[in-house]
């Protein structure tokens, strides 16, 4: 029934991690420094001075009251808790008055 086929493809390489990094934001921040360095120290050997390293950020969008992925029912009402539902009742009320 299914087959798998090859579509598309990406490089990947591992740089070393700041231990220290205070959260994800940090750390994502920290590997950009080293990317850029690394690219630099690349593009002195000029056979190829045409590879680049980039750090792929990946989001994901979380409720800020509980902390849960973002799920919405079909009208739009996220159901992850009281707080997100309240907020998102009174965007709903904002939104009224300004339109
Ligand atoms: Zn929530």
């Amino acid at each position: 029934m299914f087959k798998k086929i090859l579509i598309d493809f990406h490089a990947e390489i591992e740089l070393p991690r700041n231990r220290f990094a205070r959260d994800v934001e940090d750390q994502a921040y920290f590997l950009e420094q080293e990317a850029k360095d690394l690219t630099a120290f690349i593009r002195d050997h000029r056979s190829r001075d045409s590879y680049q390293i980039n750090i792929i950020r990946e989001y994901e969008s979380v409720c800020s009251f509980c902390g849960y992925k973002e799920e919405r029912d079909t009208d739009g009402t996220p159901v992850c808790c009281d707080k997100a539902i309240k907020e998102h009742e009174a965007q709903i009320k904002t939104a009224d008055k300004a339109g």
